[in-house]
C-alpha cells in the first residue's frame, strides 16, 4: 500500500516510492486545542520535496492553524512537525519532548516562506524595500546584494517597474505579488500560502495564481490553502480535504476533486464548484 500522502509525482519524474530524501513537510498526530475547542484532531500529512499540496476545507476547519503550526506561529499540543527532515516541535499531551532554541526557530522560519491572505506588507516601505527587508535583517545578505535580488524577484513576479511604489499605490493583486517576492527572498525550500487570493477582486485572482503556478514548476515545495478548485485541479500533486480538524480525504486532484469518496468532501465541493 502507498503510505498516506505519498501520491502524485514530484517534478523531474521523481518516483515517491524510491525518493529517499526526507519529506519537505511531515506532520504526524497533530492536535491543537483553543480552550475546549479541538481545532486539530489528529492530522497526518506528508508533502514530498517539490510537491504542490492544496488544502481545501470549510471555514473554521483548522487550515490556518495547520499552516501556522508548520511555521512556529502556533504550537501544537500534541504531535510533531518536521520540515526537510528537521523537527519543528515534538509534544506529547502538551508535554514538551523537544524544545527548540529561539535561534533555531528563527533559522527554520527563514527556510519557510509564508504568504498571508491580507498581504501583510510594511506600508511605509516600498515594494523593493519590503522584499529586501528580511535578508538584511537576518544578515543573510548585504544591503546592496538584497537590493539587487529584490529587483530580480520583483521582475520575476511581473513587477519590475514597481520597485519604488508603496503598497497603497498598488492593486491587491500587485501587493500579493510583492508578498510572494518577499517570501522568496530568503530562498525558502517550502512556501505556505494561506488563502492568497481570498482578499482580491475576482479580476485580480488570475495574476496571483499564475505566479504561484510558475513557482510550482521550479521545484519549490508549496502548500496552498485555497478555494480555487480550478487551480487545485491544474497544479496540485496532492489535494487534502480538512474538516473539523481531521483530514477527511487526500489524494490526487482526480481522486479528491473529481471522484471524492467521502460525503463531506462531496458536500463541500458542491458548494465551492
Ligand atoms: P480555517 O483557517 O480553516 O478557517 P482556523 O485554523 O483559522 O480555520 O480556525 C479553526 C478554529 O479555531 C476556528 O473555530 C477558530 O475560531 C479557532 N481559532 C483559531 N485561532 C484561534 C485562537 N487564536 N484562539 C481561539 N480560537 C481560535
Ligand atoms: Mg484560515
Amino acid at each position: 500500500a502507498t503510505p498516506a500522502g505519498i501520491t502524485g509525482s514530484a517534478p523531474g519524474g521523481t518516483d515517491p516510492a524510491t525518493d529517499v530524501r526526507p519529506a519537505a513537510v511531515e506532520i504526524h498526530g497533530a492536535h491543537k486545542w483553543f480552550g475546549p475547542h479541538h481545532v486539530l484532531a489528529g492530522v497526518d500529512l506528508t508533502v514530498r520535496p517539490g510537491q504542490v499540496a492544496v488544502v481545501l476545507g470549510p471555514s473554521g476547519s483548522g487550515k490556518s492553524t495547520l499552516l501556522r503550526s508548520i511555521n512556529h506561529l502556533e504550537k501544537l499540543d500534541h504531535g510533531y512537525v518536521s520540515v526537510n527532515g528537521e523537527l519543528v516541535g515534538v509534544r506529547r499531551h502538551g508535554e514538551r519532548l523537544k524544545e527548540l532554541s529561539e535561534r533555531a526557530i528563527l533559522r527554520q522560519r527563514g527556510g519557510i516562506g509564508f504568504v498571508f491572505q491580507n498581504f501583510n506588507l510594511f506600508p511605509h516601505l516600498t515594494a523593493a524595500e519590503n522584499v529586501a527587508a528580511a535578508p538584511v535583517a537576518t544578515r543573510r545578505a548585504t544591503r546592496s546584494e538584497s537590493r539587487a535580488r529584490a529587483a530580480e524577484l520583483l521582475a520575476r513576479v511581473g513587477l519590475g517597474d514597481k520597485a519604488d511604489a508603496y503598497p497603497r499605490q498598488l492593486s491587491g493583486g500587485q501587493q500579493q505579488r510583492v508578498a510572494i517576492a518577499r517570501a522568496l527572498a530568503l530562498r525558502p525550500g517550502v512556501i505556505l500560502f494561506d488563502e492568497p487570493t481570498s482578499a482580491l477582486d475576482p479580476e485580480l485572482v488570475g495574476e496571483v495564481l499564475g505566479v504561484i503556478e510558475d513557482l510550482a514548476s521550479t521545484g519549490t515545495t508549496l502548500i496552498v490553502v485555497t478555494h480555487e478548485i480550478g487551480f487545485a485541479r491544474k497544479v496540485a500533486d496532492l489535494v487534502v480535504f480538512l474538516d473539523d480538524g481531521v483530514v477527511v480525504e487526500q489524494g490526487t486532484p482526480a481522486e479528491v476533486i473529481d471522484h471524492p469518496r467521502h460525503p463531506r468532501t462531496r458536500e463541500f465541493l458542491a458548494k465551492v464548484l
